[in-house]
């Protein structure tokens, strides 16, 4: 059976979306998660909401137990992971608003668990394609025909953060390939393929970084700001293709 997770980032800590919405308060062996998981149904599916920073916004990106988060969706049985995130613009075509379905990650982070086999057990997840395919392309398509502006096939690096990037980081990622910036995608997109659990996320673009000289240095009062527009659209994005998610029998077959 099919049962969704959402991972609910920056902006969408705790979006009023589900039908027959109660608190269920689990605890992992890796610890307790960041948040009670909220369920009840988005058109008959059974969803399990997250909120990635807690509920209020009060645990800083580092801190962040992603493997309880994980560990508590795949014990919950979720066999897909919507996650959302708030992200910087490192491309011109990437304006404020806009939503970005990432296909590929650089890790740039230094301190995480990034994965569940630390014990006396050798296994090496593939990662070419860490984030579903078959996800992506219905995020992608769900988003064309509500009319939003979405970015498709691009790469996220992963900062350890908290502070923001220097300009010559800014630049430095630029060149490496990467579109957007966050602070989250690693290790939980890592964590959730050791699950097995079907993994895409739908970034919402805020600020352009401080690469872009003509804009002011992205600030966080900025960033909230740009974030309250973009919930309501990932929210939207969410109640459409959620339903399609459980029609479509196989999604993919990784
Ligand atoms: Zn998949």
């Amino acid at each position: 059976m099919i049962k969704i997770g959402i991972i609910g980032g920056s902006g969408l800590d705790n979006p009023d979306m589900l039908k027959d919405a109660r608190l269920l308060s689990v605890d992992t062996p890796y610890g307790a998660p960041s948040s009670a998981l909220t369920v009840g149904r988005i058109g008959g599916v059974e969803v399990a909401i997250l909120a990635r920073h807690g509920h209020g916004h009060v645990i800083p990106p580092s801190n962040v137990n992603f493997r309880a988060n994980i560990a508590a969706l795949s014990a919950h049985g979720c066999t897909h992971v919507l996650a959302t995130t708030a992200v910087g613009s490192l491309r011109m075509e990437i304006a404020p608003g806009h939503l970005v379905i990432p296909a590929q990650f650089i890790d740039w982070t230094r301190k995480r668990a990034c994965t569940f086999y630390d014990g006396n057990q050798v296994v090496h997840t593939p990662m070419a394609e860490p984030f579903c395919p078959g996800l992506r392309q219905l995020f992608a398509a769900t988003a064309r025909e509500l009319g939003l502006t979405c970015h498709e096939d691009k790469t996220v690096v992963t900062i350890e953060g908290p502070r923001f990037s220097t300009k010559a980081e800014s630049y430095m990622f630029r060149q490496l390939g990467a579109d957007i910036i966050n602070m989250s995608t690693v290790p939980e997109c890592v964590l959730a393929r050791e699950k097995k659990i079907h993994y895409a996320a739908v970034a919402m673009s805020t600020d352009y970084d401080c690469w872009h000289e003509e804009e002011a240095p992205v600030t966080w009062e900025m960033i909230k700001q740009t974030m309250t527009a973009n919930a309501d659209r990932v929210v939207r994005l969410f109640l459409a293709v959620i339903p399609k998610i459980a029609l479509a029998k196989d999604v993919c077959n990784s």
